[in-house]
């Protein structure tokens, strides 16, 4: 069964609604579309470009927004939250995967800031392990809706501030955040695998800039950073909330 197939199937059976259909069926085709252009404007990781073409990006938004879930753009997914840009994902995805010793797949991940579960669902099909987690007690009951179908063993979403890592499955080979700070948490370093690598966004300079930060734990257990082109994420927060209201 194609991975949208299942989807569709999932939701059915949780009596779900589905996605407006007009996309329904033309989704694998605007999916291909973007699929390519995220190639032309650079993204050469075919892996990250397969998962983007499998994934369907629709069953993770508002159904208002599902014409838009094919753009290179970013969307609201409540509580004055987004799910990130196609092209900043597939950036940080491929960044992910070219660790110091990267010609190992990717082993254990986390996820810090699971949103609507989208970029979860990619990296389950990048790594062997997942862990994300969210502070927002109602966007992680939408991401695991949106992901009961591919709930397993290999991802774990965890109710939690993401600002201490996940101690009790660490070390990480890769840890991706998609909140920013002013600063890398201590935490998310000290769960760093060597030759691990860590990508997320942080602040730099006093100006507020956010830049992409790749933190390298090298064999001998040193770090190496590397700053990157400059992107806006949404401020990483402190504590959990399940109050519904961020
Ligand atoms: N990867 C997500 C993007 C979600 S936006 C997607 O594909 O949809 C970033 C998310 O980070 C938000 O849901 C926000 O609630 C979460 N976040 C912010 N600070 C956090 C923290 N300290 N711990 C866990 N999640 C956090």
């Amino acid at each position: 069964m194609r991975p949208q197939d299942a989807w569709a199937q999932t939701l059915r059976e949780q009596g779900r609604a589905l996605p407006p259909s007009g996309l329904g069926l033309e989704a694998p085709r605007f999916r291909h579309r973007l699929v390519e252009r995220l190639r032309v404007d650079g993204c050469s990781d075919a892996d990250v470009l397969a998962a983007i073409g499998e994934v369907p990006r629709h069953f993770f938004v508002d159904p208002a927004l599902v014409g838009q879930a094919y753009e290179d753009t970013s969307l609201p997914i409540g509580l004055g939250q987004t799910i990130s840009k196609p092209s900043v994902v597939a950036r940080m995805l491929s960044l992910l995967r070219q660790r110091p010793d990267g010609a190992r797949p990717l082993g254990r991940v986390l996820e810090i800031g699971t949103g609507c579960g989208y970029q979860a669902a990619l990296l389950e099909r990048l790594a062997r392990q997942v862990y994300s987690v969210e502070r927002l007690k109602p966007l992680f009951d939408k991401a695991r809706d949106n992901l009961a179908e591919i709930r397993s063993d290999r991802l774990r979403l965890i109710y939690a501030d993401g600002r201490f890592g996940h101690p009790p499955n660490a070390p990480y080979d890769g840890i991706i955040a998609a909140a920013g700070g002013e600063d890398i948490p201590a935490a998310w370093l000290d769960q760093l695998a060597p030759a691990g690598r860590l990508v997320a966004p942080c602040q730099v300079g006093g100006a507020g800039e956010q830049r992409l930060v790749v933190i390298d734990r090298l064999a001998d257990g040193s770090l190496r950073r590397h700053e990157f082109e400059a992107v806006r994420f949404v401020p990483l927060q402190s504590g959990v909330n399940d109050s519904g209201v961020a």
